[in-house]
């Protein structure tokens, strides 16, 4: 495979039909990392077809679900195999540390082995008991089809994979679009599936814009489902554009999500440390690109000015620069446009009466820092109300507001109080105060005293408009698979429902 030849269609590595390229950015100095294919509509059309004619005519939605179990643990391992290049095309693409592509591979070679051992768990279907010992009723799995992915670029590699494992687990064919913005690591992943042995035309890549490639898998007739992980505009565009065709759509987009601090988890000077410590890592890992940064810190009034002193203290000790660069805790953002928008982000905070407590600014350049990068200071502002766009709308960015409350009731309503329920944390001591404010959440994930984890078993998504449909644990899984009732009669005989 060349440097352009990122299209893998019917099992053949190729340029985009136009001969159009595209170069990705590095963004720690936004020079050329790579050139890629630039795919078009006859891409997308000549990836769906291939996965049509595999779904229809190929071995892998009948190979026998062992066999395709033993086919994601072979891609498990050699992802385990190539781990550190693969997290450094991941760190080098994103901006992301090296440190966090590591946890990246391992995150998705533990979901290739998830997917695998359900798929063989929930073994060959559900017999119903239909009242008749002269009826045999059987619920079954079969896969949907032709299934497009579209992913975002925060988290490549992961977010194709929590669609691949599944979809290819419960037997279908696919095409892929990953960002344009962050192809490398996709491509790589495709790679690596063909090695372990994938028959040509299962697993499909186009590398290219969102319009018209996402935008042309999720109107295509011979597309069964899309699943997309991105924003709410996009997702809104591929719902509509899926519409005619009345296709299965799963939508993973954004969150808004709240960290809930009572004073009682500060009341000793462990707690104190471990929910700041926390509350750092909710917000700014990943620069703040991440899904379910906790971007809102909601904290009870009486620790306000403690809590907020002793984060922003340690927010402007984060060491930013190059993410493969030794010692760098936080990279830089993706782009020159996400970027600009926390730029934009954090003055119209400041304009609406916001308090800047640290960051604010791009930080000066260093050696591990180049002037040309895309870096952000970790930003604090105090302060905020819901009024403020900063507070209502995702920014995707390094920035962390804070709001107060002073009773348990006020605490929940402002952590209710966005559209995109994808996650939330509690943080008391208070057992009981903990289980209630986290039964009221109407967000996908919640955490007591903590931030972050997933697990491959738990379901992950949104609530609102974060989205529809899970990705991970069971519900993940039956996202790729239809269900069908098989009734047998053993002893068929006339109904004599009409008389003539
Ligand atoms: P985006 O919506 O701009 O792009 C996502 C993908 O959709 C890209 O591959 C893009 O090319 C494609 N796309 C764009 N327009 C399209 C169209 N009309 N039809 C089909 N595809 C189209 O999002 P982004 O900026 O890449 O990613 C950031 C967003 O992703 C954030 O809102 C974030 O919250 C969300 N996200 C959600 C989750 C989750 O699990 N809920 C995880 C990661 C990211």
């Amino acid at each position: 495979m060349s440097g352009v030849e990122t299209i893998h269609v019917d099992g053949v590595w190729r340029g985009a039909a136009s001969g159009d390229r595209r170069e990705v950015l590095d963004p720690a100095d936004a020079k050329v990392l790579a050139v890629v294919a630039e795919g078009g509509a006859a891409d997308a059309d000549a990836a769906v077809a291939a996965a049509r004619r595999a779904f229809d005519d190929g071995p892998w939605p009948r190979t026998p679900v062992a066999e395709r179990a033993a086919l994601l643990r072979r891609v498990a391992d050699l992802l385990q195999r190539d781990r550190e290049e693969i997290a450094l095309v991941e760190s080098r693409d994103t901006g992301k540390t090296l440190e966090e592509g590591r946890v990246d591979v391992d995150d998705v070679t533990n979901a290739f082995r998830y997917f695998a051992d359900l798929v063989v768990a929930e073994g060959g279907g559900r017999v119903v008991d239909a009242g008749s010992d002269t009826v045999h009723s059987v619920v079954v799995h079969e896969p949907v089809g032709v299934c497009a992915l579209i992913t975002p670029w925060n988290y490549p590699l992961l977010q194709a994979s929590w669609k691949i494992a599944p979809a290819l687990a419960a037997g279908n064919t696919f095409v892929v679009k990953p960002s344009e913005i962050t192809p490398l690591s996709t491509v790589r992943l495709i790679r690596l599936l063909v090695e372990a042995g994938l028959p040509a035309g299962v697993a499909n890549i186009v590398t290219g814009p969102g319009d018209p490639v996402g935008a042309r898998f999720s109107e295509h007739p011979d597309v069964d489902l899309v699943s997309f992980t991105g924003g709410l505009a996009s997702g809104t565009r591929v719902m509509a554009a899926a519409a005619p065709t009345v296709k299965k759509v799963a939508l993973e987009l954004g969150g808004k999500n709240p960290n809930v601090v009572f004073a009682d988890a500060c009341a000793t000077d462990e707690g104190f440390d471990t929910a700041v410590d926390q509350a750092l890592n909710a917000a700014f890992i990943h620069s703040g690109q991440v899904c379910s940064a906790g971007s809102r810190l909601i904290v009870e009034e009486s620790v306000r000015d403690r809590f907020v002193t002793e984060l922003a203290r340690r927010a402007e000790k984060i060491r930013l620069g190059r993410g493969t660069e030794p010692g760098v805790e936080c990279g830089p953002l993706v782009s020159a446009a996400q970027l600009a928008k926390t730029e934009a982000y954090v003055a119209s905070a400041l304009a609406e009466g916001a308090v800047l407590r640290c960051g604010g600014a791009r930080p000066e350049p260093s050696e591990t820092r180049p002037a040309t990068g895309y870096f952000y200071e970790p930003t604090v502002l105090d302060r905020c109300n819901r009024g403020m766009r900063v507070v209502r709308e995702e920014t995707f960015g390094p920035i962390l507001t804070v709001e107060t409350f002073r009773t348990e009731d006020e605490a929940v309503a402002l952590a209710n109080d966005t559209e995109c329920g994808l996650a939330g944390a509690v943080w008391t001591r208070d057992a009981g105060r903990a289980r209630r404010v986290a039964g009221r959440l109407r967000h996908g994930t919640v955490w007591i005293n903590d931030f972050h984890p997933y697990l491959p078993q738990a379901e992950w998504g949104g609530f609102g408009k974060s989205g529809t449909g899970r990705e991970l644990g069971p519900a993940g899984l039956a996202e790729y698979r239809e269900t069908k009732h098989v009734y047998q009669n053993l002893a068929p005989a006339p109904v004599r429902w009409f008389a003539g």
